[in-house]
């Protein structure tokens, strides 16, 4: 969908003014849209006066078929046999939802030999398992499963559609909402819905995090969105030893086409990336750290913890460690039992990563440092003193 600039342009410039993302020019008098920077947000075209934008009008679906379209509808996404945490978080907030509209909560579970995880949803309350079970679906490739699941969706109509915002929900998500004709709000971090209208708000942050908005998609369905991982809850087991949920297993019919890509190899290029969300201890440092050789200090410090190494954003730009390990609102977020920050001052951005955490201590030669409004207990001290106090004290016991 394109924004075009009509005749009527007198190049006044208001609506280079107006736009947030500044992806309008005025040339040789006339407004320019830089179409590929532009997000849609309409902020041009209601500050022009002359009514010299045009917006092309979305294709509405009838409320009649939206009608349709009932029940929520999670990706429990696994790898290598074994389930996301990320799947039991949106089971856990599917439900909530589902209960608010009074629908029964599917998840959908694709792979191949993977019964026993069917069973795992079901107890942690799922209403019905969909299990696609085809070696084809063994690893992950984007055609194949966007076929399978872009079937089912168009079969059975679920009004919402949750999948992890994942390396893998990151490419699923945009490929199905092309295929479904329907919207995508990706790396939300906070859902609700809205009973009457049965609308889905979908809030992320926005403008490079500085400001939370809040997305609906009003005429299409599935209300589809990517949720970020180790932000919402994760789904209690159920205590009752039979779960009353239903396993129903899908045929899968895949087209040559979707089966070009072959997966040839799996390479792991870096553990922290899999586990930094899932550890209990977590040694991050930030700028105050230095240099690339002393994030060795922190490793053994974290070894000794038998924890990982996370970094602030300042690390990572300086080239210390890879952005896998970098810890905030454009970084993991995490809920470690501890998290030690090492010469991390505590911007906002980062500190937005760590609200689940357990316990935080700060070592931070700075008093006045944020970081230490949010920490249990804190250190004002050098880090390159303390931390080899603190390893000698560790291995000694
Ligand atoms: C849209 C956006 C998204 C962002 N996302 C993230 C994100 O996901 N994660 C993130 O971390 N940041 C993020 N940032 C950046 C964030 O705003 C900060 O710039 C960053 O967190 C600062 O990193 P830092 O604390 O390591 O560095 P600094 O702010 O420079 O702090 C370094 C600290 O180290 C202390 N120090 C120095 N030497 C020593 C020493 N020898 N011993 C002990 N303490 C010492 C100093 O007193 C200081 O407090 C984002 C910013 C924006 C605008």
């Amino acid at each position: 969908m394109f924004i075009e600039i009509l005749e009527k342009c007198i190049g006044c410039g208001l609506c280079a003014k107006a736009c947030p993302l500044g992806c309008i020019t005025i040339e040789n008098k006339k407004a320019r849209i830089d179409q590929a920077s532009c997000n849609l947000c309409r902020s041009c075209l209601e500050s022009c006066k002359f009514e010299a934008i045009e917006f092309p009008e979305e294709k509405k679906q009838p409320a009649s078929d939206l009608s349709e379209y009932r029940g929520v509808w999670i990706f429990a996404e696994q790898r290598e046999n074994k389930l996301l945490p990320v799947a039991l978080e949106m089971l856990g907030e599917g439900r909530k939802i589902a209960e608010v509209l009074n629908v029964p909560l599917t998840a959908l579970l694709l792979g191949h030999e993977i019964e026993d995880l069917a069973r795992e949803l079901l107890e942690h309350g799922a209403d019905t398992v969909l299990l696609a079970d085809d070696p084809q679906l063994a690893s992950y490739r984007t055609n194949p499963y966007a076929r399978v699941i872009a079937s089912l969706v168009s079969e059975r109509k679920p009004e919402i559609l949750l999948i992890g915002a994942t390396t893998l929900g990151r490419d699923l998500a945009p490929r199905l909402s092309a295929r479904l004709g329907t919207g995508l709000t990706a790396d939300c971090t906070k859902l609700e819905v809205e009973r009457e209208g049965r609308k889905l708000l979908q809030t992320r942050p926005a403008f490079g995090g500085n400001l939370m908005a809040t997305i609906v998609c009003p005429n299409h369905r599935p209300q589809m969105a990517t949720v970020r991982p180790g932000v919402m809850e994760k789904a209690e087991k159920i205590s009752s030893t039979a779960p009353k949920g239903t396993l129903e297993k899908v045929g899968v019919k895949l087209l040559a086409d979707d089966l070009k890509v072959l997966v040839e190899k799996i390479v792991r290029t870096d553990k922290v990336s899999l586990n930094l969300e899932e550890a209990l201890v977590i040694v991050a440092g930030g700028r105050g750290v230095g240099n690339q050789e002393t994030f060795k200090l922190l490793e053994e410090v974290a070894e000794a913890l038998g924890g990982v190494v996370g970094a602030s954003r300042a690390a990572v730009d300086a080239g210390w460690i890879a952005h896998a390990h970098q810890v905030g609102q454009t970084g993991k977020v995490v809920k470690p039992r501890l998290y030690l920050a090492c010469g991390i001052s505590g911007a906002i951005q980062h500190s937005a990563g760590i609200q689940g955490a357990e316990c935080v201590v700060a070592i931070n030669k700075d008093k006045n440092a944020p970081i230490f409004a949010c920490a249990d207990f804190g250190i004002v001290g050098d880090l390159n003193e303390v931390l080899p106090q603190l390893l000698k004290e560790l291995k000694g016991r």
